[in-house]
């Protein structure tokens, strides 16, 4: 077995590891990556960190991704795609932790989104979140979320209204 994988299989955590935008799939990644930490000491964020096994992975508690490219650029393998229309296959998912359903009122999440792609709708009592398209998965409503109730999640997972 390839020492790479191995340390994958070793994984702390059961949730896969959300790697860098326009990178090919992990499996060609974990097999040609020299986890060199060239990404990591590049990005203007510091959302990269070097995860399991030495791999590069994101950290969205300490910051968003940005989308600028240096990842890539900074990147001596063959490993990042052109970048294309979508960087990635996610977004954001609100969960039963958000704090409107509980009746306390809460806007941090678009409060931090740039490109305003969570918007309010008018309710009897805190009005609830919802998810537009617009949604990057960029990552930074993640840690302004008091109720932990914010995910990452592949777009094929993703209800598109969110929470009712
Ligand atoms: S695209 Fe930029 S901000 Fe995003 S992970 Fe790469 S270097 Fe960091
Ligand atoms: S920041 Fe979290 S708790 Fe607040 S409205 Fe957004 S999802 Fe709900
Ligand atoms: S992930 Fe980025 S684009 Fe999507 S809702 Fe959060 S802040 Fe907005």
């Amino acid at each position: 077995m390839n020492p790479s994988r191995l340390w994958l299989r070793l994984r702390r955590s059961n949730s896969a590891p959300i790697r860098m935008p326009h990178l090919v799939d992990e499996s060609r990644f974990v097999d040609h990556c020299s986890r060199c930490r060239a990404c990591v000491d590049v990005c203007e964020t510091g959302v990269i960190v070097v995860g399991d096994g030495g791999f590069p992975e994101l950290n969205f508690q300490r910051a968003e991704c940005t989308f600028c490219g240096a990842c890539a650029r900074a990147c001596s393998e063959p490993l990042f795609l052109a970048p294309a229309e979508a960087p990635w296959p996610y977004r954001i998912a609100i969960g039963e932790g958000c704090l409107p359903h509980l009746g306390v009122e809460c806007r941090s999440c678009a409060d931090a989104c740039d490109v305003m792609a969570i918007r309010f709708r008018p309710s009897a009592g805190a009005a609830y979140p919802t998810l537009t398209d617009d949604c990057t998965g960029c990552g930074a409503c993640l840690p302004r979320c008091p109720g932990q109730a914010l995910s990452l999640t592949p777009l094929t997972q993703t209800p598109k209204g969110d929470i009712a």
